[in-house]
């Protein structure tokens, strides 16, 4: 980035840029996976080993997605936001996790609490973070996966006066830091889930706090970990988040959810982790093509072709899966996992094409292929880890 790139405000807490693309830029969503490609091309790609190696994550990734509007996908447009379909949603998706998946891994998680803060009841958050989440001026974590786990709840929300008291610690909580904002997904006594809206520091966001009054004069602590040493994704500053008696006005309250409701959605919804294991194929196989023409090895080039092709099968299935008519939700359920496998698969054959050099820190097939790792456990649930460890077990019949 050079001096003439674009100006931040002093109170922009991210440091991403103030005047970036709008709905109205954009002729058509067409226009923007062309822009999303031109940034993963141009930004992201020449920038994915510094990245993988970096302590944390690389603000240019950030300014340039910003100033595509690329941050605003999930916002609704009269907040100033691109609310894009949820097929060039993907689209992006995929084209940017074939550059950098840590960069794509940090930005996707910004886009779900977007919209559930789009579809709260408080006017005085929507109007205040919408326009600010949309331009990448602010960005929002959200932490929500330990609903998943069975047992004693990892954070738990009891009821007090005009609000909730959280207590607990959440395990993962990426991009804290470039994020100053979180969504807590927590279970309440009767097991139902309650999701809300925290700040890092209230002192952030006067105009949210200045009515409010703590629970019994005290507000309670959020304290976030130092960042995780991670074998991948190191670099999207995954944090543990700590509360204790963290106190959530009701105003912040952004949904009730329970268990069964949360099941329904992770196995309707279990193909929306696609495009991330998709995309990391797409850059395998595309680094593949690269070596073919370096190496004049005719089996380089035979693994690049097969890998191609069958990308192109699995993507169509994949995409065009409409339960209950392409395919039962256990066929949906074996599709993401055998999505999963191709990723480590064709990461796996950039590594062998690539010879010894693969080993090298800065090699790109080995940071895909561990990237095809993240995507074995991320939004893992225990139908998509069962029906993995199937189609991993020898003569598996999922595997036909
Ligand atoms: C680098 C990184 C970053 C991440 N960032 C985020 C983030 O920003 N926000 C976020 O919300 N999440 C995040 N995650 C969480 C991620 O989605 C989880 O890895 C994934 O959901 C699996 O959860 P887990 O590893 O905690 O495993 P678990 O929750 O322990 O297990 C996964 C599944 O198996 C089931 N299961 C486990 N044990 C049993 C049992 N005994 N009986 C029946 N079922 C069982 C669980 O119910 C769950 O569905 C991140 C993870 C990583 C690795």
């Amino acid at each position: 980035m050079t001096t003439e790139q674009p100006r931040f405000e002093e109170e922009d807490a991210v440091g991403l840029p103030v005047v970036p693309a709008s709905a109205e830029t954009y002729d058509s969503e067409a226009d923007v996976i062309v822009a999303a490609r031109h940034v993963a091309d141009n930004v992201l790609r020449p920038n994915a080993e510094d990245v993988d190696t970096a302590k944390g994550p690389r603000k240019e990734n950030f300014e340039a997605l910003a100033q595509a509007g690329l941050l605003g996908l999930a916002v609704p447009r009269k907040f100033g936001g691109l609310d894009v379909s949820g097929v060039t949603q993907r689209q992006v998706t995929e084209i940017l996790a074939s550059a950098c998946g840590a960069t794509t891994f940090i930005q996707a998680q910004h886009h779900g609490p977007c919209r559930m803060i789009a579809a709260c009841q408080s006017e005085l958050l929507k109007t205040t973070l919408l326009p600010r989440l949309a331009t990448g001026q602010l960005m929002c974590a959200i932490s929500f996966a330990h609903l998943r786990r069975i047992g004693t709840p990892v954070l738990a929300a009891t009821r007090v006066d005009g609000g909730y008291l959280l207590n607990g610690t959440t395990p993962w909580v990426t991009g804290w830091g470039i994020m100053n904002q979180v969504v807590f997904g927590a279970t309440l006594p009767d097991d139902r889930f309650v999701y809300v809206w925290v700040p890092g520091n209230r002192e952030d966001f006067p105009q949210l706090f200045q009515h409010i009054r703590p629970y019994n004069g005290k507000w309670g602590s959020l304290v976030a970990s130092d960042p995780l040493k991670l074998a991948v994704m190191n670099s999207t500053s995954t944090v543990e988040l700590t509360c204790t008696d963290l106190y959530v006005p009701d105003d912040y309250v952004l949904s009730f959810s329970d268990r069964e409701t949360m099941q329904r959605n992770d196995r309707n919804g279990v193909l929306g982790a696609a495009a991330m294991p998709i995309g990391c194929a797409a850059g395998s196989i595309s680094l593949l093509c690269d070596i073919a023409v370096k190496r004049n090895i005719p089996a380089i080039s035979r693994s690049a072709e097969l890998l191609a092709q069958e990308l192109t099968d699995l993507r169509r299935t994949a995409y065009d899966f409409k339960p209950g008519v392409t395919g039962t939700q256990q066929d949906a359920i074996n599709l993401r996992a055998h999505l999963i496998q191709f990723a480590m698969r064709a990461a796996h054959a950039a590594v062998a094409a690539s010879s010894g050099a693969a080993i090298y820190a800065n090699n790109p097939a080995q940071r895909l292929l561990r990237e095809a790792m993240f995507y074995t456990v991320q939004a893992q649930t225990r139908e998509v880890m069962d029906s993995l460890l199937t189609l991993l077990e020898p003569n598996s019949k999922t595997d036909d």
